[in-house]
């Protein structure tokens, strides 16, 4: 379950070296390289799959169990004042390495960042015709 050309199973793997914050069996948590903030984070799943659609049901639960466990913990030692959890999928999403991963990110007050979006305004019919297509009435 790795790709030889990947660099998060070289380095969920040991074969690169990274800050890591956690390991066990299945997954690492390693420093990001270019932190939008202090202590900007990764889990990584040691195999590779190469993003949320293709990710195993056991393993997005216990990714999110982790999340919630990092995030508490982080939150306590780098005394944070708010949290990101953040997971691209696709090239058009921004997603940049096709290695399923999460970012951890501590926001604190006035960090400069901004992670969001433009809100559209949309009709109520509108509105409902997504549900529709979502839902598939
Ligand atoms: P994404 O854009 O969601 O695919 O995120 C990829 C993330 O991986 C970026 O935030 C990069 O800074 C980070 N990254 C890329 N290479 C490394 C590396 N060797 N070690 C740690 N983080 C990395
Ligand atoms: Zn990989």
């Amino acid at each position: 379950m790795r790709d030889d050309n990947c660099i998060f199973c070289k380095i969920a793997n040991g074969d690169i070296p990274s800050k890591v914050l956690y390991e066990d069996d299945e997954f690492k948590v390693i420093l990001d390289v270019g932190p939008a903030t202090k202590g900007h984070a990764l889990i990584l799943p040691k195999n590779h799959y190469p993003n949320l659609y293709e990710l195993p049901d056991d393993t997005a639960s216990k990714v999110m169990l982790l999340a919630k466990r990092m995030a508490s913990r982080m939150t306590e030692k780098l005394g944070c004042d708010g949290f990101n959890l953040v997971q691209n999928n696709g090239k058009t999403a921004g997603q940049t390495v096709f290695h399923f991963h999460l970012h951890l990110i501590p926001r604190y007050e006035d960090d400069g960042q901004t992670l969001g979006w433009k809100p559209l305004e949309m009709a109520q019919e509108e509105l409902e015709e997504v549900r529709k297509t979502i839902v598939g009435e």
